[in-house]
């Protein structure tokens, strides 16, 4: 049977990693894959992380299965960190948070839900997005439908958003990215969120806002702000929430679905839906991570010392992005790439093109995906004067 099968070509990035690897040359750069990377290059264990697994290693009694939606404490604290710890949705009972193997598991929850409970549904996800919401909306058998985000000069392109929002029939499932776009690094403004408000009011579009990076743009609370103007002014509504990021938690796949409904009641019947959901895809999502997350977030010290690992980590993204536009200022190109210290989150849609990338991977030994995606966390001081060198050489 599997003689009729055919090989696909793997991830792209995936590709970019082992090209990278096997790159002789001493002065490569990995602009590619979106993971934090410290001034040596590292992707640290933050030092809450390894704090809370250490007091975890002690105290866990059992490895017996935890329940469909995860722990109950994760929730309870994963809850106020996304919604604000004065958030009136919680004060009314009517949010629930799904605990699910990373943002991604959440997605594919959300996916599940909508089309088992919501069918006839699309969903309508920026153009470009995170190219796994296409796989994951496709492989739930969901119809997708795009709306513009970045315009052909590399610039948000909010009117056309905005315009194509309007359009959406009503009751369709509208994905947004709460900040820290991926790919592209451009994320709304307040009033710009407004505005978005007001469409899915008029439109009666159920958000599923996608939060994979609270804290990485410019603080868990101002990064949280579209997600809870939303919340807190809309009856129904579904969070993706990642701690892939935030605690540095990638392989343990840690995150989870929140679902608000308009009253506690109906947010019960929703909940109870998405534990058959979780069930059918994996019956009870991991533990490690979440409990780790909820050690910190249950202590003061804890949560302190994270929090300002956190902003240590977001204000380093920032530095590095005004870095480079001032290192591409003596080749006369800082107005050119001004948009790179604006965008916010690990990515910036630099506006290199295809053959700009591939002439500073081939010629330069800089990695950055096809699109012109680079990673900000992958600069570092030592590599910036190189970088810009490398793309002052192949910009016309
Ligand atoms: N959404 C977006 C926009 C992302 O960039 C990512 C991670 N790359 C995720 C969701 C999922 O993250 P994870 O499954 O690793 O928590």
């Amino acid at each position: 049977m599997f003689e009729k099968i055919e090989r696909v070509p793997g991830d792209a990035i995936l590709g970019l990693i082992e090209a990278y690897n096997q790159d002789a040359n001493p002065q490569k750069v990995d602009l590619g894959v979106g993971v934090y990377r410290d001034p040596n290059g590292h992707t640290p264990i933050m030092r809450a992380v390894k704090q809370a697994e250490a007091r975890l290693l002690e105290s866990e009694q059992t490895k017996s299965y935890i329940g469909s939606h995860g722990d109950p404490r994760y929730g309870k604290a994963i809850l106020p960190l996304v919604l604000g710890a004065g958030s009136p949705v919680l004060a009314a009972n009517r949010a629930s948070a799904t605990q699910s193997p990373g943002g991604t598991g959440a997605l594919r929850l959300a996916a599940d839900f909508i089309r088992t409970q919501l069918p006839g549904k699309s969903v309508w996800l920026s153009n470009p997005t995170w190219p796994n919401h296409i796989g994951i909306f496709e492989g739930a058998e969901i119809p997708i439908q795009r709306y513009p985000y970045v315009d052909g000069d590399n610039r948000l392109d909010f009117d056309g958003m905005l315009a194509a929002l309007k359009q959406i029939p009503h009751g369709d499932v509208v994905l947004l990215h709460a900040c820290c776009h991926n790919p592209s690094g451009f994320d709304l403004n307040q009033d710009q969120w407004r505005q978005v408000l007001a469409v899915v009011q008029e439109r009666e579009l159920l958000p599923l806002v996608d939060f994979a990076y609270q804290g990485f743009g410019d603080g868990l609370d101002v990064d949280a702000f579209g997600a809870r103007l939303l919340a807190e002014n809309l009856d129904e509504m579904l969070i993706t929430s990642s701690c892939s990021k935030n605690f540095g938690l990638y392989r343990e796949r840690t995150g989870c679905l929140i679902v608000i409904a308009r009253t506690a009641e109906q947010m019960e019947n929703v909940r109870s839906q998405m534990a058959i959901v979780a069930r059918e895809n994996y019956s009870t999502p991991p533990s490690h991570g979440a409990a780790i997350v909820v050690d910190i977030l249950e202590s003061e010290e804890l949560t302190q010392l994270w929090k300002s690992e956190l902003t240590e980590m977001c204000d380093r993204i920032n530095t590095l992005r005004r870095d480079l536009v001032d290192s591409l200022k003596p080749y006369g190109l800082d107005q050119r790439f001004a948009h790179v210290a604006e965008q916010r989150g690990m990515f910036s849609y630099t506006g290199l093109s295809t053959a700009q990338v591939k002439r500073l991977r081939d010629e330069f030994s800089i990695y950055m995906v096809g699109s012109g995606r680079a990673n900000v966390a992958g600069f570092t001081s030592e590599n910036l004067p190189y970088v810009a060198k490398a793309i002052a050489a192949v910009v016309d």
